[in-house]
Parts: structure tokens; sequence; C-alpha cells
């Protein structure tokens, strides 16, 4: 069909030509007053926007979560009732590369969830991988640098990330993930989602619960090893986006099962692991996996900018029933995020589409730059005009107890709380020996990648302290240069 629709300047003007700016004669100087000209040329030179710092590289999708359990018993939340049906929109990504790397590099994988609830949006801001390399938010900044390019020459660096990593033993347990299979998954599909972070839910009783969640695929897990990954990075950069999209397209709608872990509140106190350290897992044995309901992908983004490079999801958007935990980089991360929002979007950054509630928004805030809806008087709280009104009755939050002296101090260590004991748990439990021959592989090949002798030296250490014989290994794969 062939278009009869003329183009127009973004004021709505039919332009006069698509190719040919207005100049004096054929041959002639180009005129100012040649507005679309100008138009164009300003618009594009400012295309592109500050990309992510970190988790540039992503893509996703919108879908539905519904719920196949009952889990009212530990929480109000409207999202997680029985038979709630709610829409989704989800992010993944990878952490440490720029907006155009390669999506197979080794890397953890942001999985972002945000669900538009009928209370306000729920926003789970996780990774692929249940833990994390550090457990204190004053060290983000600095890990994230280490992992990114260096000052003089803006290179990635392996020994500027060993360094950190072996000075900082809390990463072991994570290290130990991403440098195994699961450090690559074949496909967005093919990999869970953790919240990572303890969270918080209240039952309609005010009884309160720590919960961590989880989104198990029902594509089953599967990987790719270094070789693939590295032949893959250079054949198709984008392979993890596109084989989203092309899934969807043709019908193939990706699910996860959300399980959550749930411990009662009072169990925090005396558990074995402290259950806000972001670096531990809580066993299995000890708080199984709670059937919820089912997150399923099946509509692509028809507008990849602004619907998920202009996404924004914040660990702070929690609904009454659900709420935060006493971990250090949850509370942390719930002024970055929005922080970072606003630098990137705009203060108004709610405002745009996808980041809008589909729930009724009675706000006070005002005006501020790209501001689309204001509302109307009164502009303050509290107001004689009809104003809405503060209900802690809608918001069932969850608050816990703190008192102590003010202290810049790692947690209080519990019985089974160390830097190795989950990793080598991992290590030697839950891997077989061929997950721990490629785990041995993938090591030896990063530190092979231009790590200093002092550096190496602390490495063989780090790995030793999470399993002896590993560590040997690895030692011997390096010095024999395999
Ligand atoms: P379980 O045996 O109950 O669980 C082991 C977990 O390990 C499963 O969730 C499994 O995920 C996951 N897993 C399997 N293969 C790998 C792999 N190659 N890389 C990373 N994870 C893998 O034991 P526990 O709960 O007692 O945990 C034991 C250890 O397992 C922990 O120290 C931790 O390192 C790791 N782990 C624990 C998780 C937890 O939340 N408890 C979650 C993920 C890992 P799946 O079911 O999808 O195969």
């Amino acid at each position: 069909m062939t278009d009869t629709r003329p183009t127009t300047t973004d004021a709505g003007i039919p332009v006069p030509s698509d190719e040919h700016s207005l100049t004096v004669g054929p041959d002639g100087p180009i005129l100012l007053q040649d507005s679309y000209l100008i138009e164009q040329m300003a618009n594009f030179n400012r295309e592109i926007i500050p990309e992510r710092q970190p988790h540039a590289k992503g893509g996703g999708a919108f879908g539905r979560f519904e719920v196949t359990n009952d889990v009212s018993a530990y929480t109000s939340a409207a999202v997680f009732q029985p038979g709630a049906k709610t829409e989704a929109v989800v992010r993944f990504s990878t952490v440490a590369g720029e907006r155009g790397t390669p999506d197979t590099w080794r890397d953890p994988r942001g999985f972002a969830v945000k669900l538009y609830t009928s209370e306000g949006n729920l926003d789970i801001v996780g990774n692929n991988v249940p833990i994390f390399f550090i457990r204190d938010p004053l060290k983000f900044q600095h890990f994230i640098r280490s992992q990114k390019r260096r000052k003089a020459n803006n290179l990635r660096d392996h020994d500027m990330q060993w360094d950190f990593w072996t000075l900082v033993p809390e990463s072991a347990h994570m290290l130990s993930w991403l440098m195994g299979d699961r450090g690559i998954p074949k496909t967005w599909r093919h990999m869970n989602g953790y919240s990572s972070h303890t969270y918080s839910w209240v039952n309609a009783n005010g009884e309160k619960f720590w919960v961590k969640y989880h989104w198990k695929t029902d594509q089953g897990i599967e990987f790719l090893t270094q070789e693939e990954a590295d032949r893959i990075a250079g054949q198709d950069a984008d392979f993890h986006q596109r084989d989203l999209y092309t899934s969807i397209e043709n019908g193939d709608h990706p699910s996860w099962s959300l399980k959550m872990q749930i411990m009662p509140f009072e169990d925090a106190k005396t558990y074995r692991i402290n259950p806000f350290d972001l670096t531990k897992v809580w066993p299995h044995s000890d708080y199984p996996l709670i059937d919820v309901g089912t997150l399923t992908l099946d509509r692509n983004v028809e507008d990849y900018f602004t619907q998920m490079e202009q996404a924004a999801f914040e660990p702070n958007n929690q609904v009454a029933g659900t709420g935060l935990s006493p971990d250090k980089m949850l509370l942390a991360r719930g002024f970055s995020y929005s922080d970072a929002h606003r630098a990137r979007l705009g203060v108004n950054y709610r405002h745009i589409p996808v980041n809008a509630p589909k729930s009724p928004v009675h706000s006070y805030s005002k005006d501020g730059a790209g501001r689309q809806i204001n509302g109307s008087d009164p502009v303050y709280a509290p107001n004689s005009y009809g104003g809405p009104k503060a209900d802690a009755g809608k918001t069932n939050e969850v608050l816990w107890q703190s008192d102590g002296e003010m202290v810049r101090q790692a947690y209080t260590l519990r019985e089974d709380d160390d830097d190795w004991t989950q990793a080598g748990i991992m290590v030697r439990e839950v891997l077989d020996d061929e997950q721990r021959a490629r785990l041995v592989g993938n090591v030896a090949g990063h530190l092979l990648g231009g790590v200093s002798e002092k550096v190496l030296v602390r490495a063989f250490e780090y790995w030793k302290n999470i399993d002896k014989e590993l560590g040997d290994k690895i030692e011997q794969a390096v010095r024999n240069g395999t």
C-alpha cells in the first residue's frame, strides 16, 4: 500500500522536501531559515541519552503475572492474592558492558520486573544470581569501576578486576557462581531471576515475614561455554536480545515460575546466617521454595527507546503488603536508583508511559522539566479544599525495630557467617566434575588475561580458601598456561 502521508515537522507542518535543503541557487549557501533542516540536525544531535551506569546493554518485553497459589497468609498485596492477573514489563541486561557490547560476555545479568499492580507499581530489581559481590554500598561504586575501564587508556583490565575481587573476599560466593556455567546463560529465556535481596511481606493481620523472590525459568537452565560465547560475540553482539524478540515474535512465550523463600519475622534474630547479607543465600533446606505464580512475556516492545531504554525500575517501588529489609545494599539502592533515573531521564521520569502506574496517581508533586500531567489545586497538604489525604490504612507498611550506637562496620558475624563456606558448598556439593572442570578452565583463562604476579598469588589463595583442590587446579592451570 502506498503511504500518502506527507512528512511533517515535529510541529505537524508539512515539509517541502525530504532530500534537499534550502539554498541560494543550486550551488549556493544553505539558508538559516530552513527550519526543517535545523530541526533534523538538532534532533539528531540529541537522540542519544546517557546510558545506564551500570546495566547499560539490555532488552526486554511486556507480559503478565498470574497468581496460581494462595500466599495470602504471608502478604496482603493485591498482586499476590489468589487468581490475580497483573501486567508486567521485564528488562534483562548485562552489567559491566556499555550499550553496544556483546550480550554473551561473561557477566551477571540484570533481571528487572515491574508489576503494574492495582495498588501502584511493584518493582523487583534483581539479577540472574541469588547473591552479589559485596555487602556494603560504599564498595559498590568502586566495584563497578574495577569492572569497567581504566582512566588512563580506557581499557578493561583483568588485573584491576582481580585486584578488587581478591581484596574483597566477600565476593567469593558470587565469583564462584559467575565463573561457572551460569555466568553465561544460553539466552535470557534460559536463566533464573532472583531478588537476591531479602525483602519483607506483611499479611492482612499485620504478621510480618522476610522473603526472597525466585523467578525459576520454565524453559530450563541452559548455558554457553566460554568458547561458544566468544564465537557468538563475534557473530552477533545482540544474540540474547534477538533471541527474546524472535521467540516472542514466533509465539513462543517464555515464562518463569515465581517461588518465594519465606522466613518468619522473629527467625531473623537467631538464624545462623545473617539473613540480610547479600553475599549469602538461605539454604533451601532451611526455607523451601513456596509457589506463587507465573510470569509470562508475550508482547515485544514496539519502540525500543521509549519502552525499554527509558524504562526505570527502582527497589523503592514497594506496594502495600510488601516492603524493604535491613539489607544495607537494598536500602542504598533505594536512593541510588531513583537518583540515577532523575539524572538520566529527568525528574518526571515516572510520566514516561512505561514507568507510569496503571493505578490512579493523586500526588502533590508538581511541575519540573518534562511534566505531562499536573492535576489541579490544592498544591499542599493538609488542606481544606478537597486534596488527597494520606491514609495509613491503605499502606500496610513493613517496619522493623532498630537501635544501637552509630558505627561503620560489617554486619555482626553469626555462627555460619564467613566469606568462603557457601562458595565452597556450591563448588563441592552443587557442581559435578564436569562443571568444576569448566570452572577451573574459566577462572584460569580469565587470570591469564593480563593479571600481574602479585594479584595472581592472591587469586590462588582466594580460590584455595573456597576449595583447596579447586585452588590447586587453578594455580596449576595458570602456571602451565592452559
Ligand atoms: P540446594 O541443593 O537446595 O540448591 C542448590 C541450588 O543451586 C539450586 O537452586 C540450583 O538451581 C542451583 N544450581 C545448580 N547448579 C548451579 C550452578 N552451576 N551454578 C549456580 N547455581 C546452581 O542447596 P542450598 O539451598 O543449600 O544451596 C547450596 C548452594 O547452592 C548455595 O551455597 C549456593 O551457592 C547455591 N544456590 C543456592 C540457592 C538458594 O537460594 N538456596 C539458589 C542458587 C544457588 P536450580 O534449581 O535452578 O537448578
